[in-house]
């Protein structure tokens, strides 16, 4: 996004969240620079955690794409949908595991060296991952416990069974979670750590709530491949056709994008188009600004090529055949025809 700081490591790029930067410099002007440095420390090991999960989800064959940090955490993102539960757990366990391992090994420094600054950072260190690696454990989806206790679930029942009653234990906790921040709060007056468990129960309970949603769409679209949903009278416009032209037939044929007719092919779509100055769509062309996309064949599985629609940010895909340009794939059409494969599962 735009106010991110990006770099990589382990060729994955992390990203830090203009929220994460924001709160240092909140730190930075009420804490001190002592506060500043305790946050960076325990920063440097949530990213240490991410690349944990990331380095064993690479070793497995699956991509990572980036890490994101948020003010309360990071996330790996990994765009596959079908880890088989062995992988899902090796995954999970290794960042928690990191952390303990590097509790033991802070310990073991400290009784070699046990003051001055030092001292001091192996303490923030060894604070920060036990930290790291307790809450993680908790088994509420999406933090890694819940992925742990799903992964072993799955040895009893299907994905989206496992994924269901990983949900419930999360809802549980995250209700447990904040009754116990609540007492604690009019106990002790602790009305920052109610704020702060708040915030963090709702990210819980809404990431739980989007693993049942691609769960269920897992569950639906297992067996549909890209031909169910293709669309074989594909709408294409030359790559020099202005944006204004482009946009009328759009407008007319009711479609969200288009697939610029080049090598290799593109797709102009209205969120482009939207990044345009509408005084300017007379003059520049389709080919300035439509975004080279991932092609799919007929009989790729359409889950496949979702996620690669969704992970390139695009609402229209083509398909090829031969190296020629055959038809289209819309999000529109994948969604609703999942959701038409959900209900006639459940008849
Ligand atoms: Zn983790």
């Amino acid at each position: 996004m735009a106010f991110s700081l990006n770099f990589k490591l382990m060729g994955i790029e992390i990203e830090l969240h203009w929220s994460l930067m924001l709160l240092l410099l909140l730190i930075l002007a009420s804490g001190g620079i002592d506060a500043v440095i305790t946050i960076s420390i325990l920063f440097v090991f949530v990213i240490l955690h991410e690349l944990s999960h990331s380095y064993v989800a690479i070793k497995n064959g699956i991509d990572v794409r980036k890490i994101t940090l948020f003010p309360i955490g990071g996330m790996a993102m990994i765009d596959e949908t079908s880890i088989p539960p062995d992988v899902e757990f090796k995954i999970s366990i290794a960042g928690p595991l990191f952390n303990f391992i590097v509790v033991f090994l802070a310990l073991f420094l400290q009784l070699l060296i046990n003051d001055g600054a030092v001292g001091q950072i192996l303490s923030i260190t060894i604070q920060a991952n036990l930290v790291l690696g307790l809450f993680n454990l908790l088994p509420a989806i999406p933090l890694d416990g819940g992925r742990v206790w799903r992964s072993i679930r799955e040895k009893k029942v299907d994905h989206l069974k496992a994924t269901v009653d990983a949900v419930k234990l999360s809802k549980f906790i995250v209700i447990t979670l904040i009754v116990m921040s609540a007492l604690l709060a009019f106990e002790f007056d602790a009305f920052g750590l109610l704020l702060w468990n708040t915030l963090i129960a709702a990210v819980i309970y809404i990431g739980s709530d989007s693993e049942l949603n691609v769960a269920i769409l897992t569950a639906a679209g297992r067996n549909l491949s890209v031909r169910d949903v293709t669309n074989f009278s594909p709408v294409l416009v030359n790559a020099n056709l202005k944006l204004k032209d482009c946009f009328s037939l759009m407008y007319s044929i009711n479609s969200p994008a288009v697939v610029v007719s080049s090598n290799p092919p593109r797709v102009l779509s209205y969120r482009q188009l939207s990044g345009i100055e509408k005084s300017k769509w007379g003059i520049v062309r389709a080919i300035d600004v439509a975004q080279i996309c991932p092609a799919c064949e007929l009989n790729d599985p359409l889950l496949d090529a979702w996620k690669r629609m969704r992970s390139s940010d695009l609402s229209l895909l083509p398909v090829v055949f031969d190296g020629e340009i055959i038809g289209t794939i819309s999000e529109m059409d994948v969604e609703k025809r999942i959701v038409l494969n959900r209900l006639k599962t459940l008849e």
